[in-house]
């Protein structure tokens, strides 16, 4: 027997969003996730993946974690402050601290519950929290677990930051207060103004937090958008993901020795789930290694990205003003952009169309990730696919 109101729930729910085509099908890959993926038998250019610097299917990655597989076992067995620490965790935490340049860093097992994890170890409900509009979900939601009161300010609005930051300090009702920001807004491709909201920071002594997993291995040569600036004593948290440029899964904090022994007692996520796969974290080692002996991959991601930019500037498509190698291609109405996504992957590109309520009515994108792994002959093949839908749909 299974429950009637459960049942009746999801019927009627997940009518729904059918009904009005809001159910999210999830396609199948049939293999490693790289610049070109295989669904349903079809091969097709994938332009979807967060995977910049191609490193997610790279054998330099995967010998490091087959061999920390036969070293350290398929699983970590058991959450660290039970069991222990495996040295390869303890490594990835100090090569992250010593790329970030700084004292400490503490790894998670996602982004996600890196966000949920750390904000909320820090802030509670004594505490406000200034949000960029734009934000993650996963900063949201750590945000909403913290109980801090949280004041969402205007995208990129510095002097709305000011303003709200000035009230927040002046009203005496706080104990602490943070801002936190997006480093690389994905679905915009647009940088945070850390110099200026450094600046604030310093003014009304906010708490900063920078959630770069768009901005490592992608800013600052690759060690993100804090070192882009030149601002790593500055931030107090520097977090970043280790599923996207690094190409593998994981979530980190970088930040001074007390942030870290802190984030180690009091993050739940930390004290509460098993850490990453040896493999995994032996994996991330490596790509760290690689992106501090050599800018290649990452030079490669920013000649292909301003590649592409270019080509699809030149035929006439409307690509926003980003500032990374994230290639939004607006094309407005929501029925047209999703049209326009499902007729490039008929033509064999994979490019996925963005949306409201993921982005603001009327702004439907399909967003393009040019990677490090890429080749000039597939971005062509885009460019001519990008050429001959945008024609047939009067798009361009
Ligand atoms: N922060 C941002 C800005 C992200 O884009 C994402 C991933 N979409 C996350 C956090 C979560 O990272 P992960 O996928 O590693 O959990």
């Amino acid at each position: 027997m299974t429950s009637h109101k459960l049942n009746t729930f999801l019927e009627k729910n997940l009518t729904e969003l059918k009904e009005n085509g809001l159910y999210n099908e999830i396609d199948t890959l049939e293999g490693p996730n790289g610049s070109e993926i295989t669904i349903n038998g079809q091969t097709l250019i994938n332009m979807s993946s967060n995977n910049y610097l191609g490193f997610a299917n790279d054998t330099r990655l995967k010998e490091k974690a087959n061999a920390a597989t036969d070293k350290f076992g398929v699983g970590a067995g058991a959450v660290r402050t039970i069991n222990g620490t495996q040295s390869i965790h303890d490594e990835l935490e100090a090569k992250i601290a010593d790329f970030k340049q700084t004292e400490a860093a503490v790894a998670f097992q996602s982004g996600f519950n890196c966000n949920m994890g750390a904000i909320s170890a820090v802030m509670n409900k004594k505490d406000a929290i200034l949000s960029d509009e734009l934000n993650h979900a996963s900063i949201i939601d750590g945000c909403r677990l913290s109980g801090a009161k949280v004041i969402r300010v205007k995208h990129q609005d510095m002097d709305d930051l000011r303003a709200k930051a000035k009230e927040t300090i002046e009203s005496g009702q706080y104990d602490k207060v943070m801002y936190i920001t997006d480093g690389v807004f994905s679905m915009d491709g647009d940088v945070a103004n850390l110099p200026d909201i450094v600046k604030i920071a310093e003014e009304f002594d906010l708490i900063t937090y920078v959630d770069d997993a768009h901005g490592s291995g992608v800013m600052g040569k690759g060690a993100g958008t804090v070192k882009h600036y030149g601002l790593q004593d500055k931030i107090d948290f520097q977090m970043g993901t280790l599923s996207k440029a690094v190409g593998v899964v994981g979530g980190y904090v970088a930040g001074t020795q007390n942030l870290i022994d802190w984030l180690k007692v009091r993050a739940r996520p930390f004290l509460f789930s098993t850490s990453l796969t040896p493999g995994a974290a032996a994996a991330c080692i490596e790509a760290i290694d690689i992106m501090s002996a050599s800018t290649e991959e990452h030079d490669r991601l920013w000649e292909n990205g301003h590649y592409l930019k270019e080509g699809l500037n030149k035929l006439g498509f409307n690509i926003g003003n980003s500032e990374t190698p994230i290639t939004p291609c607006i094309i407005g109405d929501e029925k047209l952009t999703q049209l326009f996504s499902k007729r490039l992957t008929e033509e064999g590109v994979y490019a996925k169309s963005i949306v409201f309520p993921t982005v603001p009515k009327s702004t439907g994108r399909v967003r393009n990730m040019p990677s490090a792994a890429h080749t000039k002959e597939q971005l062509d093949q885009v460019l001519a696919t990008y050429k001959k839908v945008g024609n047939e749909l009067n798009v361009i």
